[in-house]
């Protein structure tokens, strides 16, 4: 129905039915008596209506839904409309605060930097990690001016030349950071901030790895082709040839234990690699590797064993190709003549392997950086014995893989002692067993 007719039809109604009384009034009794009860029905109706303005007016101040009075003809009309408008009203705001408060939660544990400026740079709000990033606080720091607070002349730059399509790279705070400035609304701009220091380091890893490695195989085919050459010149005499041969399958060895390391190191990094463990025969394991060391010593150095300790649990192959890295550098920097001893031997925190020799040894500054890739002190030596640069290396994973540790122990001119400390939950118990089955 019409809302105009809603309204006004029942207001008139209400009028007629006042003035129908007034006219019987005035029938029976008389004019001046019907016309002093319309004059005071009048009144208690305009009463009745300021009454209802006035609790509409009060209602404003504190427009809370539940307030609302019920009104009487077209007050109930007002009062519920009012009251279906404030209902939605307040859903609406109760749902905008809950998408505000996810919203920053959201932005508290996002691990990228989000800053709001205005359009001049001042700061509007920041969440923690680009206060962490840019040592901004979101409290001391609002409405202030972001240039004033971030201190590089790389992103000063940035803002000056504002070619904010492509993000920028800068040092700030010992770390390496990607900045992006995202202009959004008429008058505010984005910061974004990402971390990009382990990526960086990783790259740069990357890049290290790729370049010794080529180089490392650089060296042999260099010889090999070399030699070639030479052997494609006509009137070489046998021996020569044959030398140059042996010289040759010297460089080939050389590449093919470089690369069978690499692919070592690869797989053990490699997380798809999942480690199957088994209970190891230690007496087994170390004899192995005592017979390699002797065969590789080939008789230059006293070689002992000493085996007191429990049976390990993890992968066979890979403790195999750890211990006897660590024996075969013991025979390899050691010279002839030198003392070797391995050790295996329980202890309170589980156990320990030790090769100890009598060899050349290391000095301080190196030690902490032995089990880089290609790391090595002296590389002539290292290349002399058929060294890749790469044992160590693979040890360290290894170990890491079964939880135990290295500690080296070394002293130049006298000799060294690798340490394997091996936790408890390494060595073989019927409890880990009992897991495994
Ligand atoms: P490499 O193949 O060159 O031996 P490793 O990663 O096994 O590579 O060892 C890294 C370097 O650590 C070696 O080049 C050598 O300088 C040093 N090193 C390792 N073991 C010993 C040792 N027992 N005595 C002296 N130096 C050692």
């Amino acid at each position: 129905m019409n809302p105009k007719l809603l309204f006004w039809v029942p207001a008139a109604l209400r009028m007629a039915l006042i003035l129908g009384g007034v006219a019987v009034l005035g029938f029976l009794f008389g004019a001046i008596p019907a016309l002093i009860v319309g004059f005071l029905a009048m009144l208690v109706l305009v009463f009745i209506q300021l009454g209802y303005l006035y609790q509409l007016s009060d209602w404003l101040d504190n427009p809370d839904s539940s307030r609302l009075p019920d009104g009487w003809g077209a007050w109930t009309n007002i009062f519920s409309r009012l009251y279906r408008l404030r209902r939605e009203d307040e859903k609406n705001s109760a749902e905008l605060t809950e998408w505000l408060a996810r919203f920053r939660q959201a932005m508290h544990l996002l691990p990228d930097g989000v800053v709001i400026m205005d359009d001049v740079l001042f700061l509007e709000w920041c969440n923690p990690a680009a206060e962490q990033h840019l040592g901004l606080s979101n409290e001391r720091d609002k409405g202030m001016r972001v240039t004033n607070l971030v201190r590089s002349p790389d992103f000063m730059d940035y803002i000056i030349l504002g070619r904010y399509e492509q993000p920028l790279t800068i040092s700030l705070r010992e770390r390496k950071l990607i900045v992006h400035i995202i202009p959004f609304e008429n008058r505010r701009q984005i910061l974004v901030t990402h971390d990009a220091t382990e990526t960086e380091r990783t790259e740069m890893m990357r890049r290290d790895f790729i370049a010794n490695a080529s180089h490392e195989l650089r060296t042999p085919l260099t010889v090999i082709v070399g030699f070639l050459e030479i052997a494609a010149m006509e009137g070489l005499d046998e021996e020569t040839r044959m030398s140059h041969l042996k010289l040759m399958g010297e460089q080939g060895h050389r590449m093919q234990h470089l690369i069978e390391d690499m692919l070592t190191l690869s797989r053990l990094e490699s997380v798809d690699y999942p480690m199957r463990p088994e209970r190891i025969d230690t007496v087994k394991l170390l004899s192995q590797v005592q017979r390699d060391a002797r065969a590789l010593s080939a008789g230059k150095h006293e070689i002992t064993m000493d085996v007191d300790g429990p049976d390990m649990m993890g992968s066979f192959e890979e403790l195999y190709s750890a211990f006897g890295n660590l024996a075969s550098n013991a025979v390899r920097y050691t010279p002839a003549g030198g003392t070797i001893k391995l050790n295996w031997t329980a202890e309170r925190e589980g156990a320990r392997f030790t090769v100890e020799d009598t060899g050349i040894g290391i000095n301080p500054e190196h030690i902490s950086r032995l089990t880089e890739r290609f790391y090595r002190v002296d590389k002539s030596r290292s290349r002399e014995t058929q060294g890749t640069g790469l044992g160590l290396a693979i040890v360290k994973h290894v170990l890491l893989r079964h939880g135990c540790t290295l500690q080296i122990k070394s002293e130049a001119g006298k000799g060294s002692c690798f340490n394997v400390l091996v936790p408890k939950a390494a060595l073989a118990s019927k409890q880990a067993e009992l897991l495994l089955n």
